[in-house]
């Protein structure tokens, strides 16, 4: 059913040489919106390059929804519905908005698309609903008048949410948001969090990383905190506000 958890965590366990960045992730996350915080070096980075297979877990099992994707590459795990945001790389800024966001969805039919560009087919009907899904998110989030000019030019906040378009595009259950929010304008910050309350609405989830604690307080229905990699606690924004540990991990140094 649609209440049932998105993914399920056991046991993640991640090094780097001599630093332990994962010491057993336990953790599971339902559909919506879900923060998650922790002091620097907490390991919430390493946690979704965990899940989206950027990094291989030493250790531990990651399912999303019933299939068990441990160890698998990142187009697989998209594939299988979870992606994460990414900066839009230098050699990319050069490219207007509307190619950045073909680029991700274009990348994902690969060869089918190719093939059919080898065979010299004029008309590719995947192409076009590629190019209509695009300009329909891009119009979502108020992108359209931008999608001839290159995305170098856009300004913080616009950046944020061309990567957020970029990553719908390739058709997610679950988007992970690292910092959508850092250096955004107050009145774009709360235009990216609508358009995300928006997007919960339409059967998206979204776990994200965020260093505003206010932020997430307000704009989550659940709130993961790690510390010293591993979850602290996990639960509702006004019942981990008022938990001790979780006010001694951020004032209490390590
Ligand atoms: P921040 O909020 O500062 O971004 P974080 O919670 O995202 O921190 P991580 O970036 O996941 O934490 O880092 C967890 C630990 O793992 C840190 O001690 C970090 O130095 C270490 N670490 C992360 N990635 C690597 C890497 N590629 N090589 C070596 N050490 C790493």
């Amino acid at each position: 059913g649609c209440g049932d958890p998105i993914l399920r965590i056991q046991g993640v366990t991640k090094q780097f040489g001599g630093i332990t960045a994962l010491d057993g992730v336990d953790l599971t996350v339902d559909p919506g919106i879900t923060g998650l915080i922790g002091p620097n070096g907490a390991g919430k980075t390493t946690l979704f390059n965990c899940l989206t297979g950027f990094h291989k877990p030493d250790d531990g099992q990651i399912s999303l929804y019933e299939t068990d994707i441990t160890g698998k590459e990142p187009p697989t795990i998209a594939q299988q519905g979870m992606v994460r945001t990414f900066q839009i790389p230098r050699e990319l800024a050069d490219m207007t908005v509307f190619e950045n966001l073909l680029l991700a969805p274009m990348n994902q039919h690969g060869e089918r698309l190719l093939a059919s560009w080898v065979r010299g087919e004029q008309f590719v009907e995947e192409e076009q609903t590629i190019r209509d899904r695009a300009r329909e998110i891009a119009a979502f989030f108020e992108l359209d008048h931008l999608l001839n000019e290159p995305a170098g030019s856009l300004s913080g906040g616009q950046r944020k949410l061309l990567e957020i378009a970029r990553a719908l595009l390739t058709d997610p259950d679950i988007v992970l948001l690292d910092e959508p929010l850092a250096g955004v304008n107050p009145t774009l910050e709360q235009k990216i969090l609508s358009r995300i309350e928006d997007l919960v609405e339409d059967g998206y989830s979204f776990l994200l990383i965020e260093h505003d604690i206010d932020l997430i307080m307000d704009n989550c229905e659940r709130v993961v905190v790690m510390h010293q990699g591993a979850v602290l606690t996990t639960g509702p924004p006004e019942e981990v506000q008022s938990d001790e540990r979780v006010i001694e991990a951020y004032l209490g140094g390590d």
